[in-house]
């Protein structure tokens, strides 16, 4: 069911709906700005640093000009999400809605940053195709359980080894590994600058960084 974006309860229903085209256009929001955007998608294990690294990229960006926003999965269960809860069902749409967000975001002209476990390799792809311009990183934390069950910055695991949280992901829930990832970093032997130092120079690398930092 994974593997099938198409396949959803959530469907498109509604017809005679067409494109409205607006009058100006996300080449003209760029230059505008001066900037393009873009989406840095983080995916990785609860306590694998994702909200951390990803104030660390927005911090260098901001301080640099640009425009950033950060889409963080917890905070979009306090609204957009809050309907939604964990069975994969509910991960999958939370998944697709961020997905939708972050490339209006990112056709907004916005440096879009999203940080969600986002467990589901349809989802990631899914997110990934949302974007027209095609700018989007996939930026895959990659570090062992272990690790993550040691830091518990939110004393989730905690929780869960008390058997007060289920369908935790990594612990018994599925966490699919990326197969398309762009950036893949070990945030066991990487320390933070590190790791936005390498999204920093990868977003260079595509060009999504307009100017020189
Ligand atoms: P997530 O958003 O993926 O759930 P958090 O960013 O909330 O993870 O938590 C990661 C924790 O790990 C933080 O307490 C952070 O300080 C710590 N940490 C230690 N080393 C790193 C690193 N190299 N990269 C990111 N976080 C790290």
């Amino acid at each position: 069911m994974h593997d099938d974006p198409g396949h959803s309860a959530r469907a498109p229903k509604a017809e005679n709906i067409s494109w409205s085209d607006g009058a100006v256009g996300r080449e003209g929001r760029e230059r505008l700005l001066g900037q393009r955007g873009c989406v840095l998608w983080f995916t990785g294990l609860s306590g694998s640093g994702k909200s951390t690294i990803a104030a660390r990229v927005e911090a260098s960006l901001a301080a640099s000009g640009v425009h950033c926003y950060v889409l963080d999965g917890d905070n979009l269960r306090h609204g957009l999400n809050r309907d939604l809860g964990f069975t994969s069902e509910d991960r999958e749409e939370n998944i697709r809605r961020m997905g939708e967000v972050a490339a209006l975001f990112a056709d907004a002209g916005i440096v879009t940053l999203v940080t969600a476990i986002s467990p589901f390799e349809a989802g990631r792809r899914a997110a990934r195709a949302a974007v027209k311009s095609g700018a989007f990183l996939e930026i895959h934390l990659d570090v062992a359980l272990d690790v993550c069950k040691e830091r518990d910055p939110k004393g989730l695991y905690q929780k869960v080894e008390r058997g007060e949280i289920r369908g935790f992901t990594g612990v018994d829930s599925p966490y699919e590994q990326p197969q398309n990832a762009d950036l893949r970093l070990d945030t066991a032997t990487l320390d933070i600058d590190a790791c936005a130092e390498a999204i920093l120079d990868a977003m260079q690398v595509r060009g999504y960084l307009a100017r020189e930092r």
